[in-house]
């Protein structure tokens, strides 16, 4: 019968101590969020899902040069000659025709160095990240597009060169001394 009462007494007390911190919890104010009714407030700086506005883009290539695990694809042609000119959002002539720009969000490590150098500014990270899927390839994006309107008039046009000074007037002779 003791022997009995004591292992009771046990079995109750590990009991207690295994769940005194479920016990601290349940006075505490909740940490965990439902999602997904409710959400984090991400931080500014968040990197999620890139996107890249074609529009913008000329075809430099060095955000491909830039990613650590090449999972940007670029297909860039020379634009034909004589074709109208064509401008990103930031002024830069668009000289190339890009016919291929696609990422692979499945093999991307959100390091953002591919955004860094991009001298148009046109690839970025987003604050989106719910795109979870169970079909890798859909983590495949093309963001080259065939009916892309581009700016045909360049939205910053370098500033007109400043005139040249007028040139200082010619030297005169000195008088002739009198009497000569
Ligand atoms: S975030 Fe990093 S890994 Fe992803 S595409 Fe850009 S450079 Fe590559
Ligand atoms: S760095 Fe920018 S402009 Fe150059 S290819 Fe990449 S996205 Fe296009």
């Amino acid at each position: 019968m003791r022997r009995w009462l004591r292992d009771v007494w046990d079995g109750l007390y590990t009991m207690l101590v295994g769940m005194r911190i479920t016990w601290r919890h349940l006075f505490n104010e909740n940490i965990t969020l439902q999602y997904p009714s409710e959400r984090w407030t991400l931080p500014k700086r968040s990197r999620m899902r890139l996107f890249m506005k074609y529009e913008d883009c000329i075809g430099c290539g060095q955000c491909v040069r830039a990613c650590p695990v090449n999972c940007i694809s670029l297909v860039a042609d020379k634009r034909p000659a004589g074709s109208a000119p064509i401008y990103a959002a930031n002024g830069q002539p668009i000289k190339l025709d890009v016919k291929v720009f696609d990422i692979d969000m499945s093999l991307c490590c959100y390091c953002n160095l591919c955004t860094y150098p991009c001298p148009t500014e046109c690839i970025y990270m987003t604050p989106d990240y719910e795109f979870a899927t169970t079909d890798l390839t859909e983590h495949l994006y093309h963001f080259a597009k065939k009916d892309a309107v581009f700016l045909t008039v360049n939205p910053k046009p370098p500033a007109p060169k400043p005139e040249a000074p007028p040139a200082p007037p010619a030297p005169q002779a000195p008088p002739a001394p009198a009497g000569a």
